[in-house]
C-alpha cells in the first residue's frame, strides 16, 4: 500500500478529494487559534473534537426541561426515562455486541470496578491478574485495589507482561505462552484492547481464546480502541469490556462510558454485583418494592438514573458514527495512519523511533514517537505552530489522525512541520 503513495501536498490532496468519508470533516469544530486559523489536531486519543450537532443535541434537552421539568422524563422529545436505550443498539454496532450486550453508563473506571466486582472471582488456587505492563494509570490502580479489596498482594497477586527485551509490543504468541504457563492461577486477564502509550492493538480474539482454554475470565478495556478498531466482541466470547466516549468517539469530556456483558453472563443472576434501582426490572422499578430484580443483559449493572445531558452529547456523536460505520471508518484509518507512517519514515535516522507496530493489523489510528532527546521542547515547538498532539512521559509524543474528521492535507502538513522540527 505504502508504495502507492506520494510525499507531496498534491497527492495528500487528491487522497482527499477520493475521500468517500471528506465531507465528515465539516460535522466538527476544530480549536482556532485568536487569529482564527485552525488548529492541526491530532488529539483525537485524548480528547475527539465536538460534533457541531452536540449543541443542539443538549439544547432540547434544556428546553424539554423548561418546559415540561419532571414530565419530561415521559414527555420529552426523547424521554428521559428510557433515554440511555436510544444509544443500544447503535453501541452494540459499535463494538459488535447483541444490544441486551451492551449499555451507556457512569464513566470508564467506574464501570471497570463495577465489571471487576462481579467477573474477578478469586479462589485461593486462582486469584491473579493478568494486565500488560504499562498499563494506563488508572486501570493500574483499578486492579491492584481490586486485589487488595479481595485480600490480596498486588505485589505477587498481579501480573504484569512486559515486551521483549529491546522491543516496545507484546507479541500474540508471547502473551498465549504466557497465558498456558499461568494460566490456572489467573482469575482474570485484563488487557487494554489498544495501549494507550504504544498504540499496539492487541489480538483480542486470541487472547480470549487463549484465556477461556485455561479457565480465566477475559476482560478489554476499550479506551483506545471503541470507535477505532473493528470490535466483535460478542463472536470473540469476550467476557466483559468497557470504554470511555470522549476519546475516538467525541462525545466530550466526561462523556457517558460504555460496558458490555457477554449474552451468557446477562443472565446470570447468580453473578453478585452492587444494585442500583437503574438495573432493576422496569416493569416493577416504580413500584419501589425492597427486593432487587436485576434486568437481564448489561441493563442490569446500571445503578441510577444517568445524566442527560452528557448522553444528548453522546448521542449527537454516536448518530454519525452509526452513519458512516466502522468499515468505512477503519478503511480510511489504515490509509491516514499508513500515510503519516509512510512520511515520517521518508527520511529514516531522525530524533525519533516509531514504537507502535508496523502492521496496520496491530494498531489503529496512533503513532507514538519515542523521542531520543528534547522531546518536550520539540512539543512545546510544535504547538506554537498551532500543531495539538500529545506528550507521554518520559519520552512519548503520540499522534492519532481521527479518520472522521482528520484530513490527508492534515498529516501532510503536520509531518512537514514536525520533520523540521526533529
Ligand atoms: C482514557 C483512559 C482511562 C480514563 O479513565 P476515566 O475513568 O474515563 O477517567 C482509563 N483507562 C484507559 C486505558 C484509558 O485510555
Amino acid at each position: 500500500m505504502a508504495l502507492h503513495f506520494l510525499p507531496d501536498l498534491a497527492f495528500a490532496r487528491e487522497m482527499d478529494a477520493a475521500d468517500p468519508l471528506a465531507s465528515y470533516r465539516e460535522r466538527f469544530l476544530f480549536p482556532k487559534k485568536r487569529d482564527g486559523q485552525e488548529c492541526l489536531y491530532f488529539c483525537g486519543n485524548s480528547l475527539g473534537l465536538q460534533p457541531r450537532t452536540a449543541q443542539a443535541y443538549i439544547e432540547q434537552e434544556l428546553r424539554d426541561w423548561a418546559e415540561l421539568g419532571v414530565e419530561g422524563h415521559f414527555h420529552a422529545q426523547h424521554p428521559w426515562l428510557s433515554y440511555h436505550e436510544f444509544l443500544t443498539e447503535q453501541t452494540a454496532r459499535l463494538v459488535g455486541a447483541l444490544p441486551q450486550e451492551v449499555v451507556a453508563m457512569n464513566s470508564l473506571t467506574v464501570n471497570l470496578h463495577l465489571l471487576m466486582l462481579s467477573f474477578y472471582r478469586p479462589t485461593h488456587e486462582r486469584h491473579k491478574i493478568l494486565i500488560e505492563a504499562h498499563a494506563f494509570p488508572s486501570d493500574q490502580y483499578a486492579v491492584q485495589s481490586q486485589l487488595e479489596f479481595h485480600g490480596y498482594d498486588p505485589r505477587t497477586a498481579l501480573l504484569e507482561m512486559p515486551p521483549r527485551e529491546g522491543e516496545y509490543d507484546l507479541r500474540t504468541e508471547d502473551i498465549e505462552a504466557f497465558i498456558a504457563r499461568e494460566g490456572k492461577s489467573i482469575a482474570l486477564i485484563m488487557l487494554g484492547g489498544v495501549n494507550y502509550a504504544t498504540g499496539q492493538a492487541f489480538d483480542m480474539k486470541r487472547i480470549t481464546a487463549a484465556g477461556h482454554a485455561q479457565g480465566c475470565v477475559v476482560g478489554f478495556d476499550l479506551a483506545h480502541a471503541a470507535g477505532n478498531l473493528i470490535l466483535a466482541l460478542h463472536d470473540w466470547e469476550v467476557d466483559f469490556a468497557v470504554w470511555c466516549s470522549y476519546k475516538y468517539l467525541n462525545a466530550g469530556p466526561g462523556g457517558i462510558a460504555g460496558c458490555f456483558v457477554h449474552e451468557r453472563h446477562g443472565r446470570n443472576f447468580d453473578l453478585p454485583r452492587l444494585a442500583g434501582w437503574w438495573g432493576h426490572n422496569k416493569q416493577t422499578r416504580f413500584l419501589m418494592g425492597p427486593e432487587f430484580e436485576a434486568l437481564p443483559g448489561a441493563e442490569g449493572w446500571q445503578l441510577s438514573n444517568p445524566p442527560i445531558f452528557q448522553l444528548a452529547a453522546l448521542r449527537a456523536a454516536m448518530d454519525i458514527f452509526d452513519e458512516v460505520g466502522m468499515t468505512a471508518l477503519r478503511a480510511k484509518s489504515v490509509l491516514l495512519t499508513g500515510y503519516l507512517e509512510y512520511l515520517l519514515m521518508r527520511e529514516p535516522a531522525r530524533n525519533f523511533t516509531i514504537i507502535t507496530p508496523r502492521d496496520p493489523e496491530q494498531r489503529g489510528a496512533q503513532l507514538s514517537l519515542r523521542m531520543h532527546k528534547n522531546g518536550k521542547t520539540i512539543l512545546q515547538r510544535l504547538l506554537g505552530q498551532n500543531v495539538i498532539c500529545d506528550w507521554r512521559e518520559p519520552d512519548l509524543i503520540r499522534v492519532a489522525p481521527a479518520p472522521l474528521y482528520n484530513s490527508f492535507e492534515e498529516v501532510y502538513r503536520f509531518t512537514e512541520i514536525f520533520l523540521r522540527e526533529v
